[in-house]
């Protein structure tokens, strides 16, 4: 994969938008897909002068801008476009600018020792950790053959859930539990931890993380079944708003697919085994 040619990409609005349900542009890390083929694809799917992308129903929302200032395309808080190193670089230093001021628009004086460097701090986090999951490529996730044919639920629990939420950037956190009846494919435990990691570092509602991981699992693996329950605390409810007790604040989100979605003794199994 050529990075330079996949940056200049998203200058030029054709990568970097979501393209299907789990918002993500670049969802292959096949070394026979060249960077050309996927944005070709994507920019086929995306075409914004022929009105292809379903728009939010509310019209007022139709007036927001699609391109930044600097002429980069905007995309959701939870989808994905891969930047090169140069690209993230140059994110942070804007990040950093732009954290500067608003210190200044909080009038916290920045020659305070404890804030001297933390608009610098800010911008790393936010761009290499707590977003990392928007510009980076997805886990690489081999598959195996399900060679002895494994028709029961493959359940993999406690796979740590760290977040934001989009509406207030504060912290999601918790855990996720998946479970899976494979088809012809099955995955290592491990990878399933890298991709609720790789959904979860970005903006989220805890709604739309668990449709993410369900529909990016069902397309990885095509399994006859899968089910993803998060329950995490949500901070925006902890730290401010309704200023709950923590052990209160607390979601719990089902995503299902195939026969799981319709079977009750299927899903009343997975629940007992994740308890
Ligand atoms: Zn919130």
């Amino acid at each position: 994969m050529n990075p330079e040619e996949f940056g200049s990409s998203n200058k030029n609005g054709v990568n970097g938008f979501p393209v299907n349900g789990y918002g993500n542009g670049v969802i292959s890390s096949s070394p026979n897909v060249t960077p050309i083929a996927i944005i070709s694809t994507v920019a086929e799917e995306v075409d914004l002068d022929t009105g292809d992308i379903p728009l939010p129903a509310l019209p007022e929302m139709e007036k927001l801008p699609r391109f930044s200032s600097l002429g980069y395309r905007l995309f959701d808080a939870n989808g994905n476009a891969v930047l090169t190193n140069d690209e993230r670089e140059e994110m942070k230093r804007l990040a950093e600018e732009k954290m500067g001021e608003l210190f200044d628009v909080l009038r916290i004086d920045r020659n305070d020792p404890n804030s001297r460097e933390t608009p610098n701090r800010l911008a790393k986090m936010w761009v290499d950790e707590i977003f990392r999951g928007r510009y980076e490529a997805p886990p690489k996730c081999t598959v195996f053959p399900n060679r002895k044919d494994v028709k029961e639920l493959v359940i993999s629990k406690g796979i740590g859930v760290m977040s934001v939420c989009s509406h207030h950037w504060q912290t999601i956190s918790g855990t996720c539990a998946i479970g899976y009846i494979p088809g012809d494919s099955v995955i290592g435990l491990s990878k399933l931890t890298r991709i609720v990691d790789w959904f979860g570092r970005r903006g989220q509602i805890q709604e739309e993380l668990g449709e993410q991981i369900a529909d990016y699992l069902t397309d990885l693996l095509k399994p006859k079944a899968v089910i993803v329950v998060i329950k995490s605390r949500h901070y925006c409810m902890i730290a401010r708003g309704v200023n709950s007790e923590e052990d209160k604040a607390l979601m719990i989100t089902t995503a299902a697919r195939g026969s799981i979605a319709e079977n009750e003794a299927m899903r009343g199994e997975f629940l007992t085994l994740i308890a």
